[in-house]
């Protein structure tokens, strides 16, 4: 999902397919369906405030193809949210829900707000006044939502206990993301690092490289990079060489490494909720603590840009060492076109994000499953199963890749729209 410089990100996700449907053959009026969303919904919808004012608040969501299932994507409370952006959004949980064979398809969706700047009470009415306006066209057999940039599984409840309110019946299925005990499910806060976990750990059996000789260097601390870190060591046998976070009272990133190996759960434990490290309990626990770009520079076999968007990129790329071999990425969109051209040509081999951290909406889409039965998994039998699709989806996107000899993003993209192309054949629509 990476960017370029002056396309907008719908125009990006568009010139995205038109690569994958080039390298796959598909008759150009298959694309011209894959090109647009099927349905867009822009909403204006008033909300009292705490102060007895009302405001009125703009809404998105996009369903952007639904031949394989129910769309499914995430809900977005961002002041800078763009219809454009909910569309991309929209076309990469297509593609990255058929990637891991899935049965649904893709959406997102969106607030023009900044959540910071809302009470709990007004956060409460904002959510419950976007399902009023959308609950005839959301549902588990048609649209599920989930959360995603500035919203929480609380706000998941009270749009679930909305919806249910409209239908009159108790649907938890409608939405996923819940908290466990209120619909969710057990393995979700975990299964995004898990997954990208899993898919390192095939990456490294096709590379033919030892898990236990292997070291990761891993950048962010936040929900997908904390549980990396931890299950790389656990599941793998691995040693990670560094993490590192933003410092919101610094306004700048550090790298934190230690020679024998990073110890996840601590610094779990000294890291907020926003994914910042307390410095001083590092350092006392023996951490040297080094600049921003130093997790890139480390010799490690593997790299897990786990933070944001573009951050390898053409200017930084030199950086890193001929002992990676494996790129994991589990943000979207981190390694610009420029730096993976160069990348790609030292051998390096990318398990593309949007295979890489699946792992999240995988668990979210067994949530929904266990909504429908009313019949909860253990933690073992949601991991076994996350474990199989990330396994699956890996070996299909390789298998792709060498077939047709293309890197590794261009085959999972063939994957996926490949699956959607068939799904819309086999519904007649093509
Ligand atoms: P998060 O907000 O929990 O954590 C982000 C982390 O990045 C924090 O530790 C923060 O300190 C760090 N960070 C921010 N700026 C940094 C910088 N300049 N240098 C180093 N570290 C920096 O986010 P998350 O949920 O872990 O998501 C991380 C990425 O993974 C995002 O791109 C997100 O879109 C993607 N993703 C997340 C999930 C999920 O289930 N959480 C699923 C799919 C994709």
């Amino acid at each position: 999902m990476a960017g370029g410089s002056t396309l907008n990100s719908f125009q990006i996700a568009q010139q995205q397919l038109d690569k994958a449907a080039a390298a796959l053959g598909l008759d150009p009026q298959v694309t011209a369906v894959l090109r647009e969303p099927t349905r867009t919904f822009v909403l204006n919808f008033p909300v009292r405030m705490d102060d007895g004012s009302i405001r009125v608040f703009r809404g998105y969501r996009v369903q952007y193809n639904d031949a394989r299932g129910p769309t499914k994507g995430g809900l977005r409370f961002h002041q800078d949210e763009t219809l454009d952006d909910v569309k991309a959004l929209a076309a990469w949980m297509t593609w990255k829900c058929a990637v891991v064979d899935i049965p649904l398809g893709g959406g997102k969706g969106g607030i023009v707000v900044d959540p910071a700047t809302l009470s709990e009470r007004e956060k409460e009415r904002v959510c419950r006044g976007w399902v009023d306006q959308m609950w005839k066209n959301i549902g588990p057999r048609m649209d599920v939502p989930a959360p995603d940039v500035g919203t929480t599984p609380q706000m998941m409840g009270w749009m679930m206990d909305e919806y249910c309110k409209r239908v009159g019946e108790y649907t938890p299925g409608v939405i996923t993301g819940k908290l466990v005990g209120g619909g969710g499910s057990l393995g979700r806060t975990a299964a995004t690092g898990f997954g990208v976990v899993v898919t390192i750990r095939e990456a490294l059996k096709v590379l033919k490289i030892d898990s236990k000789k292997s070291t990761v260097a891993i950048q962010g601390f936040g929900n997908v990079a904390q549980y990396a870190a931890q299950l790389f060591v656990e599941l793998l046998g691995g040693k990670v060489l560094c993490v590192s976070c933003w410092d919101r009272g610094d306004k700048k990133a550090y790298t934190f490494s230690k020679d024998s190996g990073v110890d996840g759960k601590f610094l779990q434990s000294i890291t907020d909720q926003y994914g910042t490290i307390d410095k001083a309990k590092a350092k006392a626990a023996g951490y040297v603590i080094e600049d921003a770009d130093a997790w890139l520079s480390k010799p490690a076999t593997i790299l897990i840009p786990a933070a944001l968007g573009n951050s390898i990129t053409a200017d930084n790329v030199s950086k890193i060492q001929d002992t990676v071999k494996i790129i994991a990425e589990g943000a979207n969109g981190p390694t610009v076109p420029e730096a993976e051209a160069i990348l790609l040509k030292k051998g390096i081999t990318f398990v593309p994000d949007f295979l890489c951290n699946a792992g999240g909406v995988t668990c979210s889409y067994f949530e929904q499953v266990q909504n429908d039965m009313n019949f909860y998994w253990t933690e073992d039998e949601v991991n076994k199963r996350l474990d199989d699709k990330m396994s699956a989806a890996f070996r299909a996107v390789h298998e792709m890749a060498q077939t047709k000899k293309v890197d590794m993003r261009i085959a999972a993209y063939m994957v996926a729209v490949e699956r959607v192309a068939w799904a819309m054949h086999m519904r007649g629509w093509i």
